[in-house]
């Protein structure tokens, strides 16, 4: 009886497994499906500088269109996908296309924000991640100066030592890096320091408490000071309430991201919305965007 009972456990561990594998492979073929047909696209979200409300630069972030689903959010695909190898075609994919907007910035008198592009791990690893960033920015005529690239510390953690050498080389190119979701994963202090990094990302779970919370607002005002001490800027995201930007501001904060300020901007909408929220390259506060 024991041994049914065992066998039949195993049995639908055995096809939940399957179902999970086939999802996987069905994800899968159907985002190099949506690539071919043109359902992936852009949204970018900006970024202020705090202290005069300056848009300084956008984050692309990714998104799906899918026929049946609708949007679907980076944070249920890139997961799966970051285990097949059609992402480092999508990363590639989207480094491409992100020259392509910052040309469309330009096009719309946006010619000194910067645009910043989430790098994944494996992609981070890629041998040959550097010489294509060069031929795009050659080829797109895009200043280096105005691509940044976004790693976590998870990218980083594998191996600090080739980790800063491959952050060296993509720094030779003249763009900028930045570590984002800082504080959720492992971080030396140490190594840190010795990083080519230009900012950090402070993780929107530590903006979240800033104003009732005194351990969060503690967390928050000494990673600002230490990324300070470190020269480096600081960029707050996931800003939510007038209250949080306050209390950055008032903290030292550099930059600010969030829904507050405008959500992200799908590509095919930035000519018509970019203008609402943005004059002389100032955010204004009465039309921040409160839709997608
Ligand atoms: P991330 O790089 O930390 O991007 C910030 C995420 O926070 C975005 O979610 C953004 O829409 C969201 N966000 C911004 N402001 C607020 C706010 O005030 N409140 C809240 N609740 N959320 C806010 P999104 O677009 O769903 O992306 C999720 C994650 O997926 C990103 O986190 C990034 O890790 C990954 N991702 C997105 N696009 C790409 C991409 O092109 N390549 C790679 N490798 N990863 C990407
Ligand atoms: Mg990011
Ligand atoms: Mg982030
Ligand atoms: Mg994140």
């Amino acid at each position: 009886r024991a041994k049914v009972v065992k066998g039949n456990s195993l049995q639908i561990y055995d096809a939940e497994l399957n179902r999970i594998v086939v999802d996987k492979i069905e994800l899968e073929s159907e985002a190099r499906l949506a690539l071919e047909n043109d359902n992936f696209y852009l949204a970018l979200q900006p970024l202020i500088d705090i202290k005069n409300n300056h848009v300084i630069g956008f984050e692309a972030l990714l998104r799906w269109r899918h026929p049946v689903k609708g949007l679907i959010s980076p944070d249920e695909f890139i997961p799966v996908l970051e285990k097949s190898s059609f992402m480092i075609q999508l990363d590639y994919y989207v480094i491409e296309r992100s020259m392509k907007v910052i040309k469309a910035l330009d096009n719309m008198g946006y010619t000194e924000q910067f645009l910043a592009i989430n790098l994944s791990a494996s992609q981070f690893l890629d041998p040959k991640l550097c010489g294509f960033i060069k031929r795009m920015l050659v080829h797109y005529g895009v200043d280096p100066q105005r691509v940044e690239f976004e790693l976590t510390e998870t990218t980083l953690a594998s191996d600090i030592k080739v980790a800063t050498k491959i952050m060296k080389d993509i720094r030779e190119l003249g763009v900028q890096l930045s570590i984002d979701d800082f504080g959720t994963g492992y971080s030396s202090l140490n190594y840190l320091r010795s990083m080519p990094v230009n900012k950090i990302k402070i993780d929107r779970t530590f903006i979240m408490g800033i104003t009732e919370n005194p351990a969060d607002r503690q967390i928050v005002k000494s990673t600002i000071d230490m990324v300070h001490n470190m020269n480096m800027q600081i960029v707050a995201e996931g800003i939510e309430q007038v209250e949080q930007l306050a209390t950055l501001r008032d903290m030292g904060c550099d930059i600010a991201q969030g829904f507050y300020i405008s959500k992200p901007i799908p590509e095919h909408q930035l000519a018509s919305m970019l203008d609402k929220i943005i004059l002389n390259n100032i955010w204004i506060h009465e039309f921040k965007l409160s839709r997608e």
